[in-house]
């Protein structure tokens, strides 16, 4: 077929005297066809990379005692205040004999020390402690709740009432299911005579919902003296979600790789003040609001990459419609069309840019006084690969106005590293995942808040943060909020995936 006749049939009838096409227009549309069939050829060559297991045996426990243990632990008020109340001793240490209650082969084969008097460090000697240890992290302390909002909970906050197939209670979700059955697992490999290969370390801070400066911060600088060889960290972070996105009908399980970074800034406008009667042309509140203002409508710019764009590439890519692969696949084209998706809600929006959230604002004390000085504060959550440097320069670009001091909080911290999505480490706890909760499709993606495993990355690149706990986005929103719960029968599937994980990771190459 000559040129001539391509052009006439595709140019359609009437046409008298086949028109030659243009030499461009003939480029374009072959490289338009070339670029057609790229896009179909990575979507259709895109490869899974989720782990392949066997149907496994039933693993028994005793679930109601299980339940019972994990109940008794809710009622015990663990409360992590924010104010300076400090926090109820006596409360972790009824909480602490409640642990060694309940679980008697743990207490009496694994060394057990305390830090800061209230965080526990348990190590379990493996066969071979020469081996890259495990870490298993959770946070026996709980936000509180404030006076105002306990009459608004269905059932009371500390009695963890079962009812409607959950367990009620502050602390269900963050995080005391994933310390009880990091407990009941290791008692129950105990009482099978089990010994893992590897050393298991159980690592449960007191007080992550303060930061972590005298639980996580001191057990990850104890490790790191005593040059523990660490292969594997597993905190809370991530969770199984269903319907998370569309055209995929298998729940996701996520699998924090990296967290956001945390900055506040206060910034402030001084000024002599005076009387309302004779306001000047522009007032300190007037020149601050600007400030925010400008602020607010001039976000930091979307990416999608690092941790963010592994969720697509790595994790539910592969497996979705040929559609949505056509885009996962090709983000390289596609990335803004994803973002702008990502981006119409909230949740999936933060993990694509610094995040910039006014928290704080202060002028005035009365209604006829200029005030002499005005104040806010605006909350960053940091994307990987920003800084808090780089933050603050951006924000006096924006503001760009000299009379508005800006002044960063010490309490600070840069975003984390990536951890290794390609590690046996990575493939053990997704086949753990896997196994207990077949069906499920593992993939990384960035934790938007703050866990007691980021001090954990300067030990060992493999640093993963995930509950084993199927669970609706609406019941996601109950961390630290009101009615807080888990599903009844999530607990011992709990239970059981922390012991699979263990033996796991006993037989891999960590
Ligand atoms: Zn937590």
């Amino acid at each position: 077929m000559s040129e001539g006749q391509a052009a006439a049939m595709v140019g359609g009838r009437g046409a008298e005297r086949p028109r030659r096409a243009h030499p461009v227009c003939l480029g374009f549309g072959g490289a338009f066809i070339s670029l057609l069939a790229l896009l179909a050829v990575r979507a259709a060559t895109m490869e899974s990379t989720q782990v392949e297991v066997e149907p496994l045996a039933p693993i028994r426990i005793d679930e109601s005692g299980v339940i019972e243990r994990f109940r008794a632990g809710l009622r015990i008020r663990t409360v992590s205040h924010q104010d300076d109340k400090g926090r109820d001793e006596p409360a972790f240490f009824a909480f602490h004999t409640h642990l060694a209650e309940s679980y008697p082969r743990v207490h009496a084969a694994l060394e057990r020390e305390r830090v800061s008097e209230l965080t526990l460090l348990y190590r379990w000697r493996g066969r071979e402690p020469a081996l890259p240890a495990v870490v298993l992290l959770a946070h026996q302390d709980v936000v509180p709740v404030d006076a105002a909002s306990v009459e608004s909970w269905t059932h009371p906050p500390f009695e963890s009432v079962v009812a409607d197939g959950f367990v009620w209670g502050r602390g269900a979700l963050d995080d005391k299911l994933s310390l009880f059955a990091v407990l009941e697992a290791v008692e129950g490999l105990l009482a099978d005579g089990y010994q893992p290969r590897r050393d298991v370390y159980l690592a449960f801070g007191h007080d992550e919902e303060l930061g972590g400066e005298h639980g996580a911060v001191q057990l990850a600088r104890i490790l790191a003296e005593r040059r523990v060889d660490v292969g594997l960290v597993l905190d809370e972070g991530g969770a199984m979600l269903d319907g998370l996105l569309p055209g995929l009908a298998d729940p996701v399980a996520i699998v924090g790789v990296a967290e956001k970074g945390y900055l506040s800034l206060t910034l402030s406008v001084a000024g002599k003040g005076g009387h309302s009667s004779s306001p000047p042309p522009e007032s300190l509140i007037g020149i601050l609001s600007s400030a925010i203002r400008r602020l607010e409508r001039d976000p930091f710019p979307s990416r999608l990459d690092g941790a963010a764009r592994a969720f697509f590439e790595r994790g539910i890519g592969p497996e979705s419609p040929f559609l949505y692969r056509l885009a996962y696949a090709n983000l390289w084209l596609t990335s803004p069309l994803v973002q702008a998706v990502m981006l119409r809600t909230s949740g999936t929006g933060t993990m694509l840019r610094t995040t910039t959230a006014p928290t704080i604002f202060h002028a005035g004390l009365k209604d006829n006084v200029l005030p002499a000085r005005a104040e806010a504060v605006v909350n960053f959550r940091l994307l990987p690969g920003d800084s808090s440097e780089g933050v603050i320069e951006r924000v006096r670009d924006v503001v760009d106005d000299p009379r508005v001091e800006i002044r960063a909080h010490s309490k600070r911290r840069e975003p984390s590293e990536i951890s290794r999505m390609d590690s046996a480490a990575f493939r053990t706890l997704a086949r753990s995942i896997r196994e207990i909760f077949p069906g499920t499709l593992v993939a990384p993606f960035l934790v938007i808040a703050g866990t007691d495993s980021r001090y954990f990355h300067a030990l060992c690149d493999c640093v993963y943060r995930f509950l084993p706990l199927r669970i609706q986005m609406s019941d996601m929103m109950r961390v630290h909020g009101t009615d807080e719960r888990v599903p009844v029968d999530s607990v011992p599937d709990a239970v059981r995936f922390y012991r699979r994980l263990i033996e796991n990771a006993s037989a891999a190459e960590l």
